[in-house]
């Protein structure tokens, strides 16, 4: 039973779709990684799922969230902060930098839970401990630009989970932080997961990662859904050309080459067929002219692409690079 229903989601902004027919599901304790290059629509999934986007853009579509339809406002000041919480890629737009960390941590607490100060303080300061936060109880009193890069961005996902959220919506979390303290937060999450139950919506352009850290993943291109289904079939058996550009373009440790295979041209305004039309190898006449629809291969493993039946099967393994 799905804790996150998104069917058939729309985001347009001046009458241009930036995200289309977007469907998809994520149980309670799975993550969900959605991936694709810069401008596919990824980050403005996100902020649709928690109900956080700018101004001027316009939703249509279905987000259910444990049972409920999620329309406006009102509907998500109930979940925000509670059962719904929102990582963005750059912590700094959600501290403040004129409020220590342990305050800030402190009313989040206080605002859901209704709590006295001094429980609002203990209860932050086990959240720094939980994230690993070095002696959590003198670092609350610190201003974030006492912090590192890493520690705001934990400090961040424990005043995101400080209230046992049954949802976090994580943008990029670890995007601009060294591979140690990547690894961390991503630890982070996943221990989330399993103490809690929580569900995790990764936006990642990181393949390896989401192959190593998620159960399922979505493959987004111009906003529009590719491939979806568990990860380590959509990854290691990608039948969608764009899926297995993305995965050829990643380093392969049998590779003698100097160079890197690269997905040939940039994303484009899309025309009346498939978006990936003018970068696809395997691109035919009707792919111009058709969108292709979302169709079960097997096992929950959907694609979007008119020749899913006839191109051959191509492997690959994240981890050991392409093998066939
Ligand atoms: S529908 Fe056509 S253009 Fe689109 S990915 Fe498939 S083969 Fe390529």
């Amino acid at each position: 039973m799905s804790l996150l229903e998104v069917r058939d989601l729309r985001i347009t902004a001046g009458g241009v779709d930036l995200v289309r027919d977007l469907s998809f599901d994520v149980a309670a304790g799975e993550m969900l990684a959605v991936v694709g290059e810069s401008g596919a629509g990824k980050s403005v999934t996100a902020r649709a799922v928690v109900g956080l986007l700018p101004a001027g853009l316009r939703v249509s579509g279905r987000i259910r969230f444990d049972g409920e339809d999620l329309v406006g406002a009102a509907a998500y000041r109930k979940l925000w902060g509670r059962r719904i919480a929102f990582v963005p890629q750059d912590a700094l737009s959600v501290l403040s930098p004129v409020h220590t960390i342990g305050d800030q941590l402190a009313l989040a607490v206080r605002s859901v839970r209704g709590v006295g100060r001094r429980e609002a303080l203990a209860r932050a300061v086990a959240a720094l401990d939980r994230v690993g936060i070095p002696d959590a109880a003198r670092r609350a009193r610190a201003y974030p630009h006492e912090f590192s890069g890493g520690m705001r961005q934990r400090a961040v996902i424990a005043m995101a989970t400080v209230n046992d959220p049954d949802l976090v919506v994580a943008d990029e979390p670890t995007t601009a932080l060294d591979p140690t303290v990547q690894a961390r937060i991503l630890d982070l999450l996943d221990s989330f997961r399993e103490r809690a139950g929580t569900a995790v919506v990764l936006v990642t352009h990181d393949l390896p990662v989401a192959a190593a850290r998620a159960d399922r993943v979505l493959v987004v291109y111009a906003g529009r859904h590719v491939e979806s289904g568990p990860a380590h079939r959509v990854l290691r058996e990608p039948r969608a050309p764009y899926t297995a550009g993305l995965v050829a373009s990643l380093p392969s440790p049998h590779s003698t080459s100097r160079y890197l295979p690269v997905l040939p041209g940039t994303p484009g305004s899309p025309g009346p067929g498939c978006a990936f039309a003018p970068r696809c190898p395997a691109v035919v006449d009707t792919c111009a002219l058709r969108e292709p629809e979302s169709v079960e291969w097997r096992d929950g493993h959907r694609v979007s692409c008119h020749r899913l039946a006839d191109l051959p099967p191509r492997t690959a393994d994240l981890f050991e690079g392409i093998t066939a």
